[in-house]
């Protein structure tokens, strides 16, 4: 299967499949056998879990590098480190980078590719279900002690290629993180499509057919809005749909407590709330939405755990928030997103409804 992704800056291709590696990497055997040098980017889970297939499967000779696991690759010391690396290797502008790894891999070594001598080639190898919306629409970012994602660039890859034999490694709680990025995916474009999420038996025990064929209903939407707005002008910022609460979760928590997902999960019932004062959600949809999240094992418990204090001064570092104003992306209908500025104070009233609803 294969999505085109057209943005403004580069063209390229998601492909999909299952236990493809050599192929799809063959398919870009023209440039890389161009390249000077190839450089595989993992974390350290990745390479224990996955490692040893990827090995038996990437046709060409190349340099690892191997990260901490998780959000714990993307700081200034990992970005330096590979910057170092690649410098001792003699990475050139004719090297080709491979992010081989989760959303967090994928930003790192998005970052660093979109720096190194001002921008090397890049392709994304993602093994997480998170990243088919991370290794997408060229973002890539490092943390900044005071704040997630603060430091990055809008660089696009060469190519994504996705097989999805990777995901089998992947622990439930992983599984779940990356399943509420498919969701927010459903919930900013296809009522009928989340309605078939919502009704099945579970949505983090897909089989293999089923778990390929929504995850390219996600890369699709994502590549549409990506391709309409690269650079988060306009329509970009409805992937924030839960992101701006999630975020704030995540953050309380310390990172990696509360995986990604799970947190934009949490996000995305607060947006339902908030979205009932302003369009057509109701109440007893906003409930039954909770009750198959809480089904699904999403962990609602991270709410009561932090008081709305603690979570409005991450609220407030959120990049789009301006003189106590944040801007929330909420939903008029399902499939129908909208950015709305909403106050604090409005911030807190929803907070205690949804303590209420979970108490
Ligand atoms: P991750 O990369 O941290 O991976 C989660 C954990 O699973 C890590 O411990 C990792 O080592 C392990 N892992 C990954 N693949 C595995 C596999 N196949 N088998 C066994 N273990 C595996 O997390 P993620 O959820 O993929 O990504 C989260 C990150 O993505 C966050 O940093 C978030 O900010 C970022 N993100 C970026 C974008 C974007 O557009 N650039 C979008 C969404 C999220
Ligand atoms: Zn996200």
């Amino acid at each position: 299967m294969r999505v085109p992704v057209a943005t403004k800056s580069h063209q390229y291709e998601v492909v999909l499949g299952h236990q493809f590696l050599t192929e799809a990497v063959e398919a870009f055997a023209d440039k890389l056998q161009k390249a000077d040098k190839l450089f595989v980017f993992t974390d350290v889970n990745v390479w224990a879990a996955q490692g040893e297939y990827f090995k038996a499967n990437f046709p060409y000779h190349f340099e690892v590098f191997i990260l901490p696991g998780g959000e714990a690759c993307k700081t200034f010391d990992q970005y330096n480190a590979a910057q170092t690396f690649l410098l001792e290797q003699k990475c050139s502008r004719k090297s080709f980078i491979f992010a081989f790894g989760g959303g967090a891999v994928g930003d790192l070594t998005g970052f660093v590719a979109a720096t190194y001598m001002r921008g090397i080639p890049f392709i994304q190898i993602p093994t997480t279900i998170l990243a088919h919306d991370s290794a997408v629409g060229g973002k890539t970012a490092i943390n900044h002690p005071l704040g997630k994602n603060m430091i990055g660039a809008f660089y696009q890859p060469e190519g994504v290629i996705y097989d999805t034999a990777l995901l089998e490694s992947l622990s439930e709680r992983e599984v779940r993180s990356g399943t509420a990025e498919l969701i927010k995916h459903a919930m900013i474009s296809d009522p009928n499509w989340l309605e078939e999420l919502m009704t099945g038996d579970s949505v983090i025990h897909f089989n293999q057919n089923e778990l390929a064929k929504q995850l390219k209903k996600g890369i699709e939407v994502k590549a549409q809005i990506v391709a309409e707005d690269e650079t988060e002008q306009s329509v970009r910022k409805f992937l924030n749909l839960g992101h701006t609460y999630g975020h704030a979760i995540e953050a309380a928590a310390g990172y990696g407590k509360v995986a990604h997902g799970e947190a934009v999960m949490i996000g995305l019932v607060y947006c339902l709330l908030l979205s009932e004062r302003y369009g057509e959600i109701d109440r007893t949809f906003t409930q039954s939405f909770l009750q198959f999240a809480i089904k699904n094992g999403y962990p609602f418990k991270a709410v009561s755990d932090y008081s709305f204090e603690q979570l409005s001064s991450y609220l407030m570092k959120d990049k789009k928030a301006e003189y106590g104003i944040l801007q929330f992306v909420l939903l008029e209908k399902i499939g129908k997103p909208f950015v709305k500025a909403i106050d604090l104070e409005e911030c807190q009233e929803i907070d205690a409804e949804y303590r209420q609803l979970l108490a």
